[in-house]
Formats: C-alpha cells, structure tokens, sequence
C-alpha cells in the first residue's frame, strides 16, 4: 500500500471578509503545510487577526472557502475544527488551579476526571511547569502563565494551533525567551503553528514560513530569510529588515539588468525577470548593512559596484551596531549600518561621503 500525501493544514481559497463597507480581507490565497510554523506578520488593522479567526470558525467568511486538511470546513463552528486557540496570559481563570485550567476544556467536553487529570498533567510536563498544577495563575510570572495558555489550548489535540499576537502582553525580555520556547515546543510537538503578529523580529525568530499581510492582502510569502533577503514588493522591503527605498526612472533596459537614474547617479540594476521599460519610475531596496561609507576623497571606495555621493548627517550610536545617516542630493535620507567597532574617526555632519555597495544587492521593485 502507497501511503497518501498528507493534505496541507490549511487551504484559504479567494477568501474575502467585509465587515460592513471594510474590505477586511481581500480575495486572500493561503496554503499551510502540515507541521509548519507559519507567522502572519504586517502592520496593525492589516487583516492579521480577521484571517487567523476566519480559519478558526470564529468569524464567517463573506466570500471564498476555507479547508483544514483537505476538508472544507466553511460550515463548522470553531470546536468542531481541527485548530485551537491560544488566548493572552490574562484570560485564565483566576479562581482556578493551573490543572483546572489547562483541563477545563476536557472537562466540558465530558472527558472521564482522571483522564482529564492525567492529559493535563502531561501537558504541564511539555511546557515546562512541572510541580506548578496546584497554583493559582496570580502565583505565576506572566510567561508562566502564558504557557499554562498554550498547554491548555494543546490539551484539546487538535492539530492546527493559532496564536494571535501571543507575546504582545509580555516584557522584551521575556518576549525574547518566549519566542525561542514557542519554536522549540512546535518541534518537540509537530504540530501546525499559525502565529500573528506586528514584529518582525518575532516573526523572524519562529517561522518556518512568513507571509505579509496588509490592506487585508497577502503581499508576499515565504521563507523567513529569503523575504529578508530578497524581498519581491516594496511593501515587504519596507517592513522586514532595515532598507534603503529609493526612487529613480529608468533610464536604460539592457539584458538582464536595467540603468536607473537616482539621485543623477547611474546604476545599474538586475531585473530578476521583472518588466520595465524605458522613463518607467521604479523602486529601488538595500539593506542598511550592506551599504559601505566613505569619505568623499577616498577615491577607491566604490570602485567595484555602485557608489552614490551625499552629505553625511549624523551617527546614531546602537550598541553592536551604529547607524550613519547620509543626505542625498534629491534629499533622500540613506543609512549605512555597521558594527560600531570597525569605526575609527567619523565624518564631520556636511562633510561629502560616499555609499557604495555590490550590484547584486540592490532590488528593484516595480509593485
Ligand atoms: P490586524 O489583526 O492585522 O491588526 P484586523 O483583522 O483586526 O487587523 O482588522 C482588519 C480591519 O478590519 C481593520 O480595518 C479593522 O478596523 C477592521 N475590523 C476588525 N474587526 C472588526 C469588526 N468586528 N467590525 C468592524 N471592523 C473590524
Ligand atoms: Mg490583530
């Protein structure tokens, strides 16, 4: 016998959602393999939370289908869909022990009570918080109580876990601690994991997979660090990483890269399959960390890629990093960002720099 290829976890087909005259989502396509940790990542009011509930069952879609493991579930309330969600730390409830919690759901669903007591213990063990059932939430610390959230969310089986910004309650710190627990306990549990938020670092610390939604549109998806890499839309090179967005005509189409005009600097830029034509105004990324500065007078610095005059503004100490903030002559403000200790004496604001950078990190952007 031949084994069937598992279905997707998720399927979003043409999926729009109105309230009102808000176009919430809009003609939204998803899919989601089995075991995937999946992050929605965008700006606030982008339609994050409407399609993590409309996958969920808690909101009905105006149009379009959603399938859960090949079945489309367009139909069914919330519990009888094979994803749960995971609530903020602060919707426990206080006048239960943390067992009591993390069962609750077994016992409504009229689950025997040393079944109950036992699936629940077990799953104390998973997140950690073994010899904590007899507490009540107050005698938690904010991320326990968040994992005694996930535990009891998880407790119920099902196999598509949604998370909607599920750290946002929680202090820098501890969001950085958590985050790296939620990765390792979707391995440990191979489960599905869509999770919901604004942050990229978050995102980026998670996701097999991320997918950028706003305007209630899926604006690009993939892998965590090809959309660092090599955003396609300018949307996603304004809100992942730190770019550079300029702004230029093109000037020249020549093969497989084109000639845009920036700042009345000529550079020369790879298309990667995408159509311009001569005059077309075009958009243009980099990554603040690949963009070298030096003085103006350094005649060498540039010489093998691109290179652009300006006058440098000001250094903003970071830490690891410094940022140095440069004026182009359109006004456009540019970033080079470098580790601070490879920086010795820095340009005086007015002074003339150069930023330069290798061809091929520069991405054109026509959308
Ligand atoms: P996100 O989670 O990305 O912040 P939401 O899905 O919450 O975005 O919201 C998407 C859009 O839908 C926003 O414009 C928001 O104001 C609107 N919206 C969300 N929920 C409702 C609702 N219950 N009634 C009316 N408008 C809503
Ligand atoms: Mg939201």
């Amino acid at each position: 016998m031949t084994s069937q290829p598992k279905p997707p976890a998720v399927e979003v087909r043409n999926l729009c959602k109105n309230y009102g005259s808000v176009q919430a989502l809009k003609n939204v396509d998803l899919t989601i393999e089995a075991g995937e940790y999946f992050v929605l990542l965008g700006p606030s009011g982008g339609g994050k939370t409407t399609l993590l509930r409309t996958i969920g069952g808690f909101h009905k879609a105006t149009s379009g289908d959603v399938l859960l493991n090949g079945r489309d579930v367009g139909h069914l309330p919330p519990d009888q869909r094979s994803t749960t969600m995971v609530f903020q730390a602060y919707a426990l409830f206080p006048h239960m022990t943390v067992l009591a919690n993390v069962g609750y759901g077994l016992t409504v669903a009229g689950l025997p009570k040393a079944q109950v007591a036992e699936k629940s213990a077990a799953m104390l063990d998973m997140v950690g918080l073994t010899g904590f059932a007899d507490r009540k939430p107050h005698e938690l610390s904010g991320g326990q109580q968040q994992r005694v959230q996930l535990a009891r969310a998880m407790v119920l089986d099902r196999d598509i876990l949604l998370l909607d910004e599920p750290l946002a309650a929680l202090d820098a710190q501890l969001r950085k601690d958590m985050c790296l627990e939620l990765k390792h306990l979707q391995e440990k549990v191979g489960i599905t994991f869509i999770h919901v938020t604004h942050n990229q670092e978050e995102a980026m610390t998670v996701a097999d997979r991320i997918a950028l939604v706003a305007e209630g549109e899926l604006v690009e998806h993939g892998r965590a660090r090809d959309i660092y890499r090599a955003p396609e839309r300018r949307f996603t090179a304004s809100f992942v990483g730190e770019n550079n967005l300029l702004t230029g005509h093109v000037s020249d189409v020549n093969g497989v890269s084109c000639t845009v005009d920036v700042a009345g600097a000529q550079l020369q830029v790879p298309k990667r399959g995408k159509e311009v034509s001569g005059g077309q105004c075009v958009d243009l990324s980099i990554r603040s960390e690949l963009v070298g500065l030096s003085r103006a007078s350094d005649a060498n610095a540039g010489m093998d890629g691109h290179s652009i005059l300006g006058s440098y503004d000001e250094s903003v100490y970071l830490g690891l990093t410094t940022s140095h903030l440069v004026r182009l002559p359109n006004g456009t403000e540019m970033i080079s960002r470098s580790i601070s200790d490879q920086l010795d004496d820095l340009p005086e604001p007015g002074e003339p720099v150069r930023l330069h950078w290798l061809p091929e990190a520069i991405r054109l952007h026509v959308n």
